[in-house]
């Protein structure tokens, strides 16, 4: 079975064909565009018309390098949420009218659980906690009777847009994280920030503005350190806590953030003390992909799931327990 996914939840507009080969995912081709803007933040309605304007030049690349027809195509996914509405409505919009055109079953996939199940897909690990760690999102995800819940997250802003609006104080421009995370290895001191853990969930404003504060009198290099080890130690506990919980031996990472060489050590190091194993899969699986829309997007066909039309309504603040899980046991 082949699945073609569209991802555009954000920044990113993606497109992924995978084929499910001897119950493995197979990814034939993997195709996306950035939207950086010039100044700021990510400003949704120009995201959005970036995703209009790459969408037919990624589709007709993603269907070339995967050398298959449009015909070959057995199921078409999306992402349905969470995200920017104009960047939802998008995606949607062009799915459907795909959907329609080509004569082919749509699915709206969720965004969160598809950096779970390509997670899964690609590094071999079966059941793990998910330490998600995006710009916009950051979730502590686990499977538990029949769904992906959610064990802890931020309450106020994803890890990665702390590490952007700081990245913006000191002139750097979006993404940021890459850049903070070299600056982090020149920095010697570790300066105090408020560590903000708040039963399983964590927050990063707080710190974010602490650390702004300190640019007074500290060099950036510094402060990066300290952001970065405060914050990834924050995730730290909290993962480590969810996998004593639910009792699972793998941790698996997802989200741009977890491309941080710094994350990466951190948690592997809290796996091995637990005697669990670490997960990663490569960059261009953490990032947004349409890959990863396209594998759930065939999941979920395969165990029966349809959508018609009229109820792939975009769902901004898609909770990723609101999905039952059909394909695992
Ligand atoms: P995503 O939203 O999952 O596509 O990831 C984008 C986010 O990941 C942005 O906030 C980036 O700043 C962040 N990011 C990307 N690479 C790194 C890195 N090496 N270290 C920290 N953050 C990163
Ligand atoms: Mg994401």
């Amino acid at each position: 079975m082949i699945s073609l996914g569209i991802e555009g939840t954000a920044h990113t507009i993606g497109i992924g064909i995978v084929e499910d080969k001897n119950k493995k995912c197979n990814v034939l081709s993997n195709v996306s565009k950035m939207y950086k803007p010039a100044t700021g933040g990510i400003h949704p309605r120009e995201a959005a018309n970036h995703h209009a304007f790459f969408l037919p030049k990624i589709l007709k690349e993603a269907i070339k390098s995967a050398r298959i027809e449009i015909d070959d195509i057995d199921v078409l996914g999306f992402s349905i949420g969470p995200g920017l509405g104009p960047c939802l409505r998008t995606v949607a919009t062009a799915s459907r009218a795909m959907a329609l055109k080509y004569k082919k079953p749509i699915i709206g996939v969720n965004h969160c659980i598809a950096h779970l199940e390509i997670g899964r897909a690609l590094t071999g690990a079966k059941d793990p906690v998910l330490l998600y760690a995006s710009g916009g999102n950051t979730q502590v995800i686990a499977f538990l009777d029949r769904k992906y819940r959610i064990f802890g997250e931020t309450l106020d802003i994803g890890i990665g847009n702390c590490l952007d609006k700081f990245g913006r104080e000191i002139g750097i421009s979006f993404p940021a994280g890459p850049e903070i995370e070299k600056l982090a290895e020149k920095g010697r001191k570790y300066i105090h920030l408020p560590y903000s853990v708040k039963g399983m969930d964590v927050a990063f404003s707080g710190i974010l503005t602490a650390a702004i504060h300190l640019l007074k009198k500290e060099s950036k290099e510094d402060i990066s350190h300290s952001l970065q080890e405060t914050c990834f130690s924050m995730l730290a506990e909290v993962t480590e806590r969810a996998m004593a919980h639910t009792d699972k031996g793998e941790v698996l990472l997802g989200g741009g953030v977890a491309a941080n060489k710094r994350l990466q050590a951190i948690i592997k190091k809290m796996a091995e003390e637990r005697g669990a194993k670490f997960y990663v899969p490569s960059k261009k699986y953490l990032v947004d992909n349409g890959a990863m829309i396209a594998w759930t997007a065939l999941l979920m066909y395969k165990s029966g799931y349809r959508m018609k039309i009229d109820e792939t309504k975009i769902r901004q603040n898609f909770r990723t327990d609101e999905v039952e899980i059909k394909w695992r046991s």
